[in-house]
């Protein structure tokens, strides 16, 4: 790092000096690394169990025999988001970004065990 200091007063060159120092520090931290995946995991999983709860909390179809199986923190994994209209992104995708953006989208979807939603498309 070179030690220029009027990085510091032009503020575009600080912003590159700064995200220059965050990328490093990233590479060189597998613990920031780690800690950054384990926040956005969390944060997917938590967006993805309010959007379950959102749609109902169950399998909406049963088409599968499924007996329209419920939801659980343990089973959500195995759950779908089905368009019945107009999709604009995957809902998976969704899940890492803002719960507004989130609910437009499903809201556009019907909840389904994955079993039931394989007998859709
Ligand atoms: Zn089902």
């Amino acid at each position: 790092m070179n030690k220029d200091l009027s990085r510091y007063k032009d503020p575009e060159k600080r912003r590159l000096w700064l995200n220059d120092w965050k990328r490093n520090h990233r590479r060189n931290n597998p613990d920031v690394r780690k800690a950054e995946k384990e926040r956005l995991n969390k944060r997917r999983n938590d967006n993805k169990w309010k959007a379950i709860q959102y749609l109902g909390g169950r399998c909406s179809s049963g088409k599968s025999g499924c007996n329209n199986i419920i939801a659980t923190k343990e089973n959500m994994a195995i759950f779908d988001f089905h368009h019945i209209e107009n999709k604009e992104v995957g809902v998976a995708t969704l899940f890492s970004r803002t719960w507004k953006k989130i609910l437009k989208e499903i809201k556009k979807c019907v909840l389904e065990c994955s079993n039931c939603h394989r007998l859709e498309r």
